[in-house]
């Protein structure tokens, strides 16, 4: 009979709904509790419970703050749980503006449901991209309040780095850099087996790219780990592994100079730059890169808008650890200065601040939300800056299937957002290395510094990554690759 049970209850042969069950002797302890996104039918798996007793779960620990991990922390009230939520001091930080401002855009959806003012996308031409964003015939759901998400908050505990702390009855747990966003974390857990040797499981969370320009390298358990349930972004895409091969920090120097190339030929024929942008990951890596274009006079006189409260907010608290930071960035930050600010930089925190953009006739950056293009303020930058000639729509990262930045990248020629149509006349185009996830080398590579020989468990990633992650951990000579169903027991 196994010792301790790992059981995936979201994110099984999918990259959203990030939640694990850990069952020891002695105790329950629930890795994660994040929201499905993407489609209308992954939406609505958000109010499906998962086969977790919660009632009768220890404790509950948070890799980091994006909301496919943590989006439905806010559930945990009503589900009976009213212990602790351990997670590192600036995902503590970060989740009450995550939950608070989850709860705000329910309540908010449904409010626009009722106005029938819903944000609306659709692809119209070209027909074989034809798309159109869900229309939401029944009133939205709400998965839970501003008193839930307050009540959550109050349960936030900060666990140190790297220090073992008891966590639930015979379960300790410590906490290691996993160089994807601020406070994002691999979390080990050491399981007490009564009258025998203590397991070892390791979450790897969502694992950075390696060579992150601006946060600090990975952190490894220093003891033989049993097991490792680790991410698979990335597991389908040897191409980007095969750029990333060799020298780490190759790819993004190819997205530095690609960037700077935009940046020049907008400022040729004064266009804008959109970069639809996650707040909290990818717009601090977007935000450093302006700020080395600042630095090495490519960006001239050029205003980078940062056109969400929550990016600056996260850039904000950067230098709040600076331990956490790449070592260039460590060093401005003991010398005085902010890494996450140069002179160009204009952080909007209105949508009447958020207004200046729309009569800009001169060269100018705007990193906004949302990254999918689906609401925020970059739809309403979209719909006014896409029929320009002038304009560069730039993507950095992975976007889902079914979204309107999905068709735009594809090359839509006509789009309607919010019932108008939109004719698209900007440049669309693509800039590499601001990936948060690791390629597949750089997955393999993270494994390989994980202590013992570890079963491996995969999740956070579609069945074509796992599949293609596995191949290449067995490759690598790893003897046991698991790819389980949901709620699928797999024993350590
Ligand atoms: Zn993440």
């Amino acid at each position: 009979m196994p010792h301790v049970t790992i059981s995936l209850h979201g994110a099984a042969g999918e990259v959203t709904g990030s939640c694990s069950l850990v069952e020891t002797p002695t105790a329950r302890v629930v890795i994660d509790f994040g929201l499905y996104q993407g489609t209308p039918e992954n939406e609505a798996r958000n109010h499906v419970m998962p086969a977790i007793e919660f009632a009768r779960v220890d404790a509950v620990v948070v890799t980091h703050a994006h909301v496919d991990h943590c989006g439905r922390l806010g559930l945990l009230p009503s589900l009976g749980y009213d212990g602790a939520i351990f997670a590192s001091e600036p995902t503590v930080e970060l989740l009450p503006f995550v939950l608070r401002g989850s709860a705000s855009l329910q309540k908010l959806r449904v409010e626009e449901w009722h106005a029938k003012s819903a944000p609306k996308c659709e692809v119209l031409e070209p027909a074989s991209l034809r798309w159109s964003s869900w229309q939401r015939h029944d009133e939205p759901r709400i998965l839970y309040g501003h008193q839930a998400a307050g009540k959550v908050v109050r349960e936030l505990v900060a666990l140190p780095w790297s220090q073992w702390q008891e966590i639930a009855p015979g379960v300790r747990a410590r906490l290691h850099h996993a160089s994807h966003m601020l406070g994002a974390a691999s979390v080990e857990l050491e399981c007490a087996i009564p009258g025998g040797t203590p397991v070892r499981v390791l979450f790897s969370g969502d694992i950075g790219a390696q060579g992150s320009p601006v946060l600090a390298p990975h952190r490894f358990p220093d003891g033989a780990i049993d097991a490792v349930v680790m991410e698979s972004t990335n597991g389908a895409r040897p191409e980007n592994s095969r750029k990333a091969r060799g020298d780490a920090g190759t790819l993004i120097d190819a997205g530095l100079s690609e960037l700077r190339a935009f940046v020049e030929a907008a400022q040729a024929n004064r266009g804008k730059i959109l970069l639809p942008s996650f707040a909290v990951g990818r717009s601090q890596l977007l935000v450093h890169a302006f700020a080395q274009l600042s630095k090495d006079g490519s960006l001239g006189e050029m205003p980078v808008f940062l056109d969400s409260g929550m990016a600056s907010r996260a850039c904000g608290l950067m230098g709040r650890w600076p331990n956490l930071l790449a070592a260039p960035l460590q060093r401005a930050r003991l010398a005085g200065a902010d890494p996450m600010d140069f002179e160009q930089l204009r952080s909007l925190r209105s949508r009447e601040e958020s207004a200046v953009i729309d009569g800009m006739r001169s060269a100018c950056a705007v990193i906004a939300g949302s990254g999918f293009c689906d609401a925020g303020p970059m739809l309403r930058h979209l719909a006014r800056a896409l029929p320009r000639e002038s304009t560069t729509l730039l993507f950095a990262g992975h976007v889902l299937h079914d979204t309107l930045a999905w068709g735009l990248r594809q090359g839509a020629t006509k789009v309607a957002i919010n019932g108008a149509e939109v004719d698209v006349r900007a440049t669309v185009g693509r800039v590499p290395g601001f990936s948060g996830h690791a390629s597949l080398e750089g997955l393999t590579e993270w494994l390989s510094h994980v202590p013992g020989s570890p079963r491996v468990i995969l999740n956070h990633g579609t069945d074509a990554a796992r599949d293609g992650a596995a191949a290449a951990i067995v490759r690598k000579g790893s003897p046991a690759v698991t790819r389980p169903a949901i709620a699928e027991p797999v024993g350590v």
